[in-house]
């Protein structure tokens, strides 16, 4: 470059420093906030993209307007980002097409979160735009537990899941076939690379917010464990009990107890041994009562009848509790398809029966005889 040339930019850089240096306005970002940043300010930490925020015609999401004052903003990097918000929002297009409306969306990390509940009794999800930053909060944080106790990294993970939350029974029923690819009123959820759960927050079953939170940390527990590391759903490759184990013991580390089943291919939501577990399993394994291991380890998800599910849950709790750096690589083998005895023997080093044995020893030892007051 010519050394006048240099000199004239860098005259020219300085200047524009100490005209920005001195606005008292933008405090010397270039930047003020836009005008109508109180009509779609988003709350939380998750978010990377919102579309309420992104339709803003003043500032498309970018939530701030060059500063009139001092004239300084950098409105190449302001002209980026709101392309990307603008393409982003045509990418949300064919999911509004399907529903025929616009829609509530908001993408963080992990997740691609279509939110149309307008109102939730709970703090923050007050109107649609609180409750969507809430909802994607929850599940960047479900996402945190799975990674902790999978070891999974970033890199682990093939895809963003697509959750869908609704109010109407007639949108989950578009969603469901639309996303999830199967008929469904209730809850749906497609397995994989990338996968998508719907549910209707239906007051009938999912009396109170809660619930909902509930139903969503269980399907989603489903959805991170197909995807992870190979896309391969466990739940039909006679891994159910890690599947369905694993989502029960969200619910309960979360909720203190299970509500929520797979029992059938549709996700019905049966009303079936609810409450905490512990007694319960603790009361079988005095009694000498309960089902063999391999017998339970030997079902997919939806062949897991509700006594199984207590057995499935307890093997899960056990691994995660007792042996916590071993749970992601057991869960590994079993989705490679790796017969039980094997997965067993290269993660804990333990036989089916030696597993048995330890979970025994451990069931004895760890859970009350009589549920504890908790939570619901
Ligand atoms: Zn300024
Ligand atoms: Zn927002
Ligand atoms: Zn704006
Ligand atoms: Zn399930």
């Amino acid at each position: 470059m010519p050394a006048p040339l240099l000199a004239t930019i860098l005259a020219l850089a300085a200047a524009l420093a100490n005209s920005r240096a001195d606005c008292k306005r933008c405090k010397s970002t270039g930047l003020v906030a836009c005008p109508e940043a109180t009509r779609h300010a988003c709350t939380g930490a998750a978010a990377q993209r919102c579309s309420i925020a992104a339709s803003c015609v003043t500032c498309v999401g970018t939530h701030s307007v060059p500063c009139t004052k001092c004239g300084t903003a950098d409105e190449a990097a302001r002209a980026v980002a709101q392309d990307a918000n603008r393409a982003w929002l045509l990418e949300l297009v064919p999911i509004e097409a399907v529903l025929g409306r616009k829609l509530a969306h908001a993408k963080s990390a992990h997740f691609l979160l279509t939110f149309d509940v307008p109102k939730l009794d709970v703090e923050g999800g007050e109107t649609l735009h609180g409750g969507l930053h809430l909802y994607l909060e929850r599940l960047e944080q479900l996402f945190a537990r799975f990674t902790a106790d999978t070891g999974a990294s970033d890199s682990d993970i093939l895809g963003p899941t697509h959750a869908l939350l609704w109010s109407k029974e007639a949108d989950q029923e578009k969603a469901a076939l639309a996303f999830t690819r199967q008929s469904s009123s209730t809850e749906s959820k497609l397995m994989g690379k990338a996968p998508v759960v719907s549910i209707f927050y239906d007051k009938e079953w999912l009396h109170e917010e809660f619930e909902l939170h509930q139903a969503l940390v269980h399907q989603v527990t489903h959805c991170l464990l197909s995807n992870v590391w190979d896309g391969i759903w466990p739940g039909n490759i006679r891994g159910g009990w890690v599947d369905e184990g694993l989502a029960h013991a969200y619910e309960i580390a979360l909720f203190g107890r299970v509500r929520h089943y797979c029992y059938v291919e549709s996700d019905t939501i049966l009303e079936l041994a609810r409450g905490g577990w512990e007694p319960e399993v603790r009361a079988a394994v005095e009694r000498d009562e309960a089902p063999g291991f391999l017998g339970v380890a030997g079902k997919n998800t939806t062949e897991l009848t509700p006594e199984d599910q207590l057995f499935a849950w307890s093997y899960v709790d056990f691994v995660l509790r007792a042996q916590h750096a071993h749970f992601g690589p057991l869960a590994r083998a079993i989705k490679a398809r790796k017969s039980i005895k094997e997965a067993l023997a290269e993660t804990l080093q333990l036989s089916p029966f030696q597993f048995e044995e330890a979970w025994r020893a451990f069931v004895k030892e760890h859970y009350a005889l009589k549920e504890k007051k908790k939570r619901g």
